[in-house]
């Protein structure tokens, strides 16, 4: 009998920036006819409960732990997915804490600069606002934008990142981000698996060699809703290196109603593979 097995492994929650909770994430997966899931939400592990487990064993769903870590090459951001790793007494959280923690300084930095240019926004009023909008993705530079929109600095958030906000603007601060291998040493660390995400939008030449010259496991070569041919490079050199070729949705919700849930899948094989753990 062939095995109609299929598991999306990329997608997100509200626990980062997807608009599904993880328990209705799961019921659409089952309503989707997918076996297997792995949640990656953003530089958090937050979807991964008690009840997640129980609601998956409940409905049949094989759930494998996974995360999608931020980091930085070049000033470049680079996605890296774990898969696979330990979640009782994770490793992963004191790194997770240590990237909340920067992120703060970063958005203090920020903050600083906009008062010195006589737009004041206090922390703890960006505090308040995120929370009084019940996100809760970290807060970032989406919310200082909303936040300058609704103090009347700005007409929309796009003014505030033109102006204020992106990269070189009046306002921006780098911050200090992980590189991609500290990223996929600290996966390793939990005894997950590291995988290349989304390589299909990164730009090609040197950056990429140099980005793909670090160990990685695997390489997310299904992606969304793309087409064949652009899943073909990727599957080679997954082959070439020996490395797992992975996939998934990035089924964000509602917020990108464009990208179904389980629209790019892996076969029982793979799953089994980024289960393996290692010693
Ligand atoms: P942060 O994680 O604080 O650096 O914010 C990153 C988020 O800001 C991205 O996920 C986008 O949603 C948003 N963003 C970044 N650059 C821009 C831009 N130029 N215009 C509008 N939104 C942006
Ligand atoms: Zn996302
Ligand atoms: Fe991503
Ligand atoms: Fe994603």
């Amino acid at each position: 009998m062939i095995s109609d097995f299929r598991a999306d492994l990329h997608c997100h929650t509200n626990c980062s920036d997807g608009s599904d909770d993880p328990l209705a994430l799961l019921r659409l997966a089952k309503q989707t006819g997918l076996q297997g899931l792995s949640i990656t939400d953003h530089d958090t592990l937050d979807a991964y409960t008690p009840e997640l487990f129980a609601e998956a064993e409940q409905l049949g769903i094989r759930l494998l732990t996974g995360i999608e870590l931020s980091s930085e090459l070049d000033h470049v951001p680079v996605h890296i997915l774990g898969y696979g790793y330990e979640i009782e007494n994770c490793t992963l959280k004191p790194f997770l804490e240590e990237l909340q923690k920067r992120r703060k300084e970063r958005n203090r930095e920020i903050l600083k600069k906009l008062t010195e240019k006589k737009l004041p926004i206090s922390e703890e009023e960006l505090i308040a606002f995120a929370l009084s909008a019940r996100s809760k993705r970290t807060i970032g530079r989406p919310h200082i934008a909303m936040l300058m929109v609704h103090k009347g600095y700005v007409s929309t958030p796009q003014e505030a990142f033109e102006k204020y906000l992106k990269e070189g603007g009046l306002c921006y601060a780098p911050g200090i981000k992980f590189s991609p291998k500290e990223a996929i040493d600290e996966i390793r660390k939990a005894k997950g698996k590291a995988v290349l995400a989304h390589p299909h939008f990164l730009k090609k030449g040197s950056f990429l060699r140099k980005l793909l010259d670090l160990p990685f496991d695997g390489i997310e070569c299904y992606y969304a809703v793309l087409h064949k041919e652009q899943e073909r490079p990727w599957l080679k050199l997954a082959k070439e290196r020996g490395w797992i070729a992975t996939g998934g949705s990035d089924y964000h919700g509602a917020l990108k109603p464009h990208i179904p849930l389980g629209c790019s899948w892996v076969p029982e094989h793979t799953f089994l593979q980024l289960s393996t753990r290692d010693s």
